[in-house]
């Protein structure tokens, strides 16, 4: 797997470091790139060999999002909740729901996303207001979701709805492929403008007398949703961690450069102690926070329960990234807050890890729970 690991490298250095400057200022999808993944296999990086994917272990597969997002952190956004729908898919599904999806998600053929959050509110999950009702052999959902990842391109969505009574029990999954619902009855919102994570689309999704097979159900029983979505999310957590690794590495890496060849009072920056310093301590926090990634996608990888470490590492990881991208503004001085380095775009990008995926106050409460009760 490691040769894996360095050919995504490789695809990094050579062509994603030259051209994501322009694309993100463009915000621009990235569709060369993409391509360039999807011949990679990364689509398929958490599907299993006989549904055509790669069948990566979880650790190799959150070192795969660093290093994509060393180069350029959206990439990894085109992967994460797709990478969340494979997951769902792949533990849930029933056996027909995966050989229905499975390969196509692997083969890029279907580019998947995740609906889970809506306009008022994303943190309280387990009242959703989305709604299903049975219509013969099929369902039909009903209701708004905000900031759905991958809308306009991607094209097969996981979407938590209400099945049953209020609270988690009453929620339940459903795959909904945009390309089979009837005209009109699933609208996609015009991308919204964000600080960062810029070329991947992000917009709301509504749902209107959207009608879907009975086959949509995830694992073909109701009630299911939250525990399902929820588990998804405890892998999506261990990759927004290793992707903050990545950006914050990008953020070393050029500060390193920049200050061993930015001169001031005579000498190399890097020879002032208070500029060597931040490099010691963005480097000794990089090292810190990978060893969470690692050791919460190791815990997955040996089948145990890892929903505190990942909840750990994901929190560690952004507010690490966040000091380390304004810790390489500050050694970049004032070009460091121009757009001719990309310090600026690592400083925009850092901040939607401690938003997504589950709020670093929501993790902090789930961290503090597990505590308590173990
Ligand atoms: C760029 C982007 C992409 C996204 N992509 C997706 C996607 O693909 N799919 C998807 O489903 N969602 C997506 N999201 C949504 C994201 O997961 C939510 O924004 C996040 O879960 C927070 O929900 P909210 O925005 O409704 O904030 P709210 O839930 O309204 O929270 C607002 C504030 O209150 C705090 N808060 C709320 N409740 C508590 C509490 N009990 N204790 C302490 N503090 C609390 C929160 O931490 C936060 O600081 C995306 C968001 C962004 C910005």
């Amino acid at each position: 797997m490691d040769l894996l690991i360095e050919t995504v490298r490789r695809f990094v250095d050579r062509e994603v470091r030259p051209t994501a400057r322009a694309l993100e200022h463009a915000d621009q999808y990235p569709h060369a790139l993409v391509e360039r993944m999807a011949e990679l296999g990364l689509f398929g990086m958490g599907v299993p060999a006989e549904f055509d994917g790669l069948g990566l272990d979880y650790e190799t597969y959150a070192r795969i999002f660093e290093e994509l997002s060393r180069g350029w952190m959206s990439l990894a956004g085109v992967l994460g909740t797709h990478g969340i729908v494979c997951y769902v898919i792949r533990e849930f599904g029933t056996d027909a729901q995966k050989r229905r999806w499975l390969p196509p998600l692997a083969q890029a053929r279907l580019r998947g996303g995740l609906a889970l959050t809506e306009p008022q509110g994303g943190s309280d999950v387990a009242n959703l207001q989305a709604r299903a009702h049975k219509d013969g052999d099929g369902w039909i959902l009903d209701g708004e979701k905000q900031f759905i990842t991958n809308t306009h391109e991607g094209n097969v969505f996981v979407v938590v709805a209400r099945t049953g009574a209020a609270g988690a029990g009453g929620l339940s999954a459903f795959v909904v492929e945009k390309d089979r619902v009837a005209a009109g009855t699933l609208i996609e919102g015009k991308p919204l403008g964000k600080l960062g994570y810029k070329g991947v689309k992000t917009s709301s999704l509504t749902f209107d007398g959207c009608r879907v097979d009975g086959d949509a159900l995830v694992g073909g029983e109701v009630g299911h949703g939250f525990q399902q979505i929820m588990s998804g999310l405890e892998v999506g957590r261990i990759n927004v961690a290793a992707r903050a690794v990545g950006v914050a590495r990008a953020a070393l890496e050029d500060s390193l450069a920049y200050a061993q060849e930015r001169v001031t009072f005579g000498r190399p920056i890097v020879e002032h102690q208070a500029i060597a310093h931040k490099l010691a301590d963005m480097a000794t926090h990089i090292e810190a926070a990978r060893h969470l990634y690692l050791g919460a996608a190791r815990k997955k990888d040996a089948g145990e329960r890892a929903d505190l470490e990942a909840a750990m590492a994901k929190l560690f990881a952004s507010e690490m990234c966040a000091r380390a991208t304004l810790d390489a503004i500050e050694i970049h001085g004032g070009y460091g807050y121009t757009d001719e380095f990309d310090v600026e775009r690592y400083y925009r990008d850092a901040p939607l890890f401690c938003v997504g995926e589950g709020t670093n106050e929501i993790l902090r409460t789930v961290i503090a729970r597990r505590l308590v009760r173990t």
